[in-house]
């Protein structure tokens, strides 16, 4: 069973500052750093992934972006402000998604087929970015978590890869996030902070788990994941309260950053990869009428579009 490996180019200074400090900052180069790391370590075990590059990183880093396609990894588009898609009108969503795929597209000469929202922001409220996507073109979303979160989810989705038509009749393939279920609650694995936090064990389990049944697992991981330098950075022009609450999400974000290389490592020489776009061609798509449920087909699918 080949799965999928995905890795969310973007950086996590220029996030985290935006989102919890107040600061507009550029992407720094530790995400060059990082993603070279992942070049490498790809290398030798000839694996190729699927990289869903942020355009900001792309407009800062465009060599870094071509040194990925060169080594013959697919480009994918992470949008260009890493906004969440519940914070965008219409309009605005169509604008971040068609440029970020022309400018991708651009740099390295070739076409963009797939997205993933930041904070994998495609859920019940905004299914419309779904018809956004495929109107622009993009012929594959990864973005829904199968999920009820409480920051993402979209509960009683498809667990598996389904071609999805859409209200205007276009379609399209939609890669959910890996899941496995546990006493009947449907819970999120192999990535980037399950993969952080949980035992190397439970995320190889889990991946067998889900192969068993047939799934290729879809494993996402950020560049600065494997990233352990120490930075300073000024809070004093916080609250008291949003300075404890910004220190207690860095603090999380970077627990257990230590043992994501010797993961990462292990799963590559324990599984089989290769990209999204590789993965959708070995797989059946089904519709995505088929892919859930006789018992909720119906409701999910009417509810849904
Ligand atoms: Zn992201």
């Amino acid at each position: 069973m080949v799965n999928a490996l995905t890795i969310d180019v973007e950086d996590y200074w220029s996030i985290f500052s935006r989102d919890w400090l107040g600061l507009d900052q550029e992407p720094s180069d530790a995400v060059v750093k990082n993603t070279e790391w992942f070049l490498e370590t790809l290398d030798l075990f000839s694996v190729k992934a699927t990289f869903f590059v942020l355009g900001r990183v792309a407009i800062r880093f465009p060599g870094l972006v071509r040194k990925i396609a060169r080594a013959g990894h697919e480009i994918g588009s992470h949008g260009i402000s890493h906004e969440q898609i519940f914070k965008f009108t219409k309009e605005q969503f169509r604008s971040e998604i068609t440029d970020s795929k022309k400018l991708l597209e651009d740099i390295v000469s070739g076409l963009v087929f797939g997205y993933r929202a930041p904070a994998f922001s495609i859920m019940p409220q905004t299914k419309w970015a779904l018809e956004v996507l495929a109107e622009a073109g993009f012929n594959y979303d990864s973005s829904v978590f199968p999920i009820s979160g409480r920051r993402y989810g979209w509960p009683g989705f498809s667990r598996d890869i389904a071609r999805i038509e859409l209200p205007s009749g276009r379609t399209i393939v939609e890669v959910p996030m890996s899941t496995v279920s546990i006493l009947g609650k449907i819970l999120p694995v192999a990535g980037g902070g399950y993969i952080r936090h949980f035992p190397y064990f439970i995320t190889k389990w889990a991946m067998e788990h889900i192969q068993k049944r047939n799934r290729p697992v879809i494993v996402y991981v950020h560049p600065y994941e494997v990233d352990t330098g120490v930075r300073t950075f000024d809070t004093k022009q916080l609250s008291y309260k949003k300075r404890i609450r910004a220190m207690k999400f860095h603090k999380m974000q970077l627990r257990n950053r230590n043992t994501v290389r010797g993961k990462l490592t292990k799963l590559l020489s324990e599984f089989e990869f290769a990209t999204v776009k590789q993965v959708i061609e070995k797989t059946v798509v089904r519709s995505y009428k088929e892919a859930i449920k006789d018992e909720v087909r119906d409701r999910w699918y009417t509810e849904i579009f």
